[in-house]
């Protein structure tokens, strides 16, 4: 009897908004280091052990959350994860410090908790969830759904 091929239900929401279900190596889903730029505000590092590096800005993980209210949220919006919310046009611009987490956590042995300074902290960030949202030019060139917005 083998248990392979099932899959549990928060894994399959967060495998359907980035359109991707193939299956990852362990190796590359494995941090070897996890680096959180607190004091510098820039973001967090990972290094896995299949030897990829990946990095995310801060603000790029807020708008990722992968708790379930703000997925439901950018899909109403039809943003993908990471993309900014858009301003209401009938506003003043105003000035919106970008997210920063006051502190961060591991989840057991499988992924990141970040307790962002706007009071939110449900969002819990599994190691495959942010390997498939790698950053770099490779995995974004390999898989353009997952990209960020252009910069
Ligand atoms: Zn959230
Ligand atoms: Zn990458």
């Amino acid at each position: 009897m083998s248990h392979e091929g099932i899959r549990f239900v928060s894994k399959d929401e967060q495998a359907r908004e980035t359109e991707e279900t193939r299956p990852l190596p362990r190796i590359a889903v494995t941090p070897d280091k996890v680096r959180v730029l607190l004091t510098e505000g820039k973001g967090l590092e990972i290094d896995w052990t299949d030897g990829h590096r990946s990095a995310w800005s801060f603000a790029w993980l807020r708008d990722a959350c992968p708790c379930a209210t703000c997925i439901e949220e950018r899909k109403k919006e039809g943003r993908k994860a990471g993309q900014p919310k858009g301003k209401p046009a009938q506003l003043l611009p105003m000035y919106t410090p970008p997210a920063k987490p006051g502190g961060a956590h591991p989840v057991g042995r499988y992924a990141i908790q970040f307790d962002w300074l706007d009071g939110h902290s449900s969002g819990i960030y599994s190691w495959e969830y942010l390997r498939r949202s790698c950053q770099c030019p490779e995995c974004t060139f390999a898989d353009t759904e997952t990209a960020g917005a252009p910069n």
